[in-house]
């Protein structure tokens, strides 16, 4: 069996991996902060160091090339990050600049599509023929993987579910539009929401659970202090639960798929989140549509975007099982 190294571009942190051919193991797991405001030189830089010391972790498996999940907009059939603005790159030739690196053919795909991908391939929606997900986090993205390949559209955009319009005339959403999901679902307007009603003087607990600092006021302390029973938390992830599901009953009407995958830092909420979401498709869908679609949290927490990326790879060069 033949490994294939992933490696997933963060804005926070670079996760690396070293993924055999079969998907059956994972090897030479190595990260690090990003620091993306050390210039492009630097991370790649540290990429290289992550690369080398996960096929070092790999001891003497034979590498057939790298695949790589970096934020977009993308080009993929370039390989060139057109413009990200976590990492500040322009027109950034990044697959050739790792496949030179490395001495390694490498493929480039988008960051969310590679954790979908990864969550299709060896994670919660195994086996499926339609599935779309979702990785909630700083941002919302979005994944589509049909019969067992990522739908990119006709010019890599698709997937972008994070900026699907919930309320026309909404939050602004830091991609110029308003009423996007993700300027209502996402980490940061999770605890946005919360912070509002703790300063229009709604009674809650939260306050205390960040010193008094509502600048401190996190998406997981939201969700702490829900599962500690503070109503209003309750109320806010039950609200998000209720806008994730207008979100989701849009996804399954267009897609019909058999899973919807919801990743990221949101699952930590729990059965306080899926309920409500799965009651709120519920209401919205298709009922048949509905019946035939499961809604689950990833099951590849921190892993996903790497065994993705080398499945984009092994995709892209055949032969292989992704
Ligand atoms: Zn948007």
């Amino acid at each position: 069996v033949r490994y294939i190294v992933g490696i997933d571009i963060g804005g926070t942190n670079l996760v690396v991996g070293t993924v055999a051919e079969d998907g059956s193991e994972l090897v030479g797991e190595v990260s690090e902060p990003t620091h993306s405001e050390e210039g492009a030189d630097a991370v790649m830089g540290r990429i290289g160091r992550l690369v080398k010391s996960s096929i070092a972790g790999a001891r003497g498996k034979e590498i057939a090339g790298v695949g790589i999940g970096s934020p977009g907009p993308l080009d993929t059939a370039r390989g060139v990050v057109l413009f990200t603005p976590n990492l500040g790159w322009t027109n950034f030739p990044l697959r050739d600049r790792v496949s030179k690196m490395t001495g390694l053919p490498a493929e480039l795909d988008n960051d969310a599509n590679c954790a979908i991908y990864g969550e299709w391939w060896r994670g919660a929606a195994r086996g499926a023929r339609a599935v779309v997900g979702l990785t909630i986090g700083t941002g919302i993205g979005g994944g589509i993987v049909l019969d067992g390949k990522i739908y990119h559209g006709v010019s890599d955009v698709a997937g972008e579910i994070g900026h699907t319009t919930i309320d026309p005339t909404g939050r602004r959403c830091k991609c110029g539009n308003y009423g996007c999901l993700e300027a209502y679902a996402s980490g940061p307007a999770i605890a946005a929401r919360a912070a509002e009603g703790i300063e229009s003087g709604v009674e809650t607990s939260l306050g205390k659970y960040v010193g008094g600092d509502l600048g401190k006021l996190t998406a997981q302390v939201v969700y702490q202090a829900a599962h500690d029973g503070d109503l209003y938390a309750r109320e806010v992830v039950n609200d998000t639960a209720k806008l994730l599901g207008a979100g989701v009953a849009n996804i399954i009407n267009i897609f019909n798929p058999d899973v919807v995958v919801i990743c990221g830092g949101v699952t930590l909420a729990g059965a306080l989140l899926f309920d409500p979401l799965r009651r709120e498709v519920h209401r919205r869908a298709f009922k048949d549509a509905v019946k035939a679609c499961r809604i689950v949290p990833g099951e590849l927490p921190g892993t996903a975007g790497v065994f993705g990326a080398a499945a984009a790879f092994i995709h892209k060069h055949r032969g292989g099982s992704a």
